[in-house]
């Protein structure tokens, strides 16, 4: 395995971070999760913005372009021989002292690690995700914004241990008014009467590249998608239950909360959008 360091590739044993990070010390950073499906890297322009709007958000200087970033996420991959993959880009603030002060960091950490991906395997994409609402909540836009992927992901990992405690792989956050959020790294649609749901982000939850894909792939296929508050009511009383994310990809949720979805298994619609996520990714990527 090679991963890419501040433009040299180096082997795992080698990619050492300074315990002076600020990405170590505070999570001082942002990260963005990309798929490669057979050799073709999906979406990456759209993973790139996002990357660099959270930079932007957070006062951190990327020390390269759009350009040379989208190169070397594609060189790493083809350097490490892999055609499905899950590539990890990380860039932390970098060096400084032990104070919060981030302008004592002045040489941010920009690393590319290329992996394999365990996916849900076709009988849990039949049979659905068990999934629970947790106690945390999802931060609003006036305190660290969703919107941005950085390295703060204190509060998802709260939801996986309480998932977890609770004998379940995943959950969801509402936001501090109680409306739905998200999961702890995917976000919810619910289908009602032929019509697609999913939370405005500004209720606090990531705009996800595959979720921009499916809202795309549903209305093509006519469905109506709509970007509205809903609560867990709403979820418990869905026709069909999904998530969305680059890991899960479209997964059926089959009972929230103890409540039944649907008829407890995938439903149509869900089995259909993930039929076309299916085939979008096979066309449509930077080789
Ligand atoms: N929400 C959170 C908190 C995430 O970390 C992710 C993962 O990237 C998502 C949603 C899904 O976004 P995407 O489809 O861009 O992977």
């Amino acid at each position: 395995r090679y991963i890419y360091m501040n433009g040299e590739y180096v082997t795992e044993e080698e990619a050492k971070v300074s315990v002076f990070d600020h990405g170590f010390l505070y999570g001082d950073g942002i990260f963005e999760g990309i798929r490669v499906y057979s050799g073709n890297v999906f979406r990456l322009k759209e993973h790139i913005d996002r990357l660099y709007d959270s930079a932007k958000s957070i006062l951190l200087d990327i020390p390269m372009s759009k350009e040379e970033m989208i190169e070397s996420v594609v060189n790493t991959v083809r350097k490490n021989n892999l055609k499905d993959a899950y590539i990890r880009l990380v860039i932390s603030r970098g060096k400084g002292n032990l104070s919060l002060d981030p302008f004592t960091c002045h040489h941010p950490q920009v690393i590319i690690i290329v992996d394999k991906i365990k996916l849900f395997n076709e009988e849990m994409h039949e049979k659905g995700l068990k999934i629970i609402t947790v106690p945390t909540r999802r931060n609003t836009p006036d305190a660290l914004n969703p919107k941005i992927k950085s390295l703060n992901y204190l509060n998802n990992i709260l939801v996986k241990i309480e998932a977890h405690l609770a004998g379940v792989s995943e959950a969801l956050m509402l936001n501090g008014e109680g409306y739905v959020a998200e999961g702890s790294g995917d976000n919810i649609f619910i289908i009602k009467n032929g019509k697609l749901y999913t939370p405005p982000s500004y209720l606090g939850a990531l705009e996800g590249i595959t979720r921009q894909a499916i809202m795309d792939i549903a209305r093509r296929l006519g469905f109506e998608v709509l970007e509205q508050p809903f609560t867990r009511h709403d979820v418990f009383v869905a026709d069909e239950v999904f998530l969305t994310g680059t890991a899960a990809e479209v997964i059926a949720v089959s009972e929230v909360d103890g409540r039944m979805i649907g008829n407890g298994s995938r439903g149509p619609i869900t089995k259909a959008l993930l039929n076309e996520f299916q085939k979008l990714v096979k066309e449509d990527g930077i080789q």
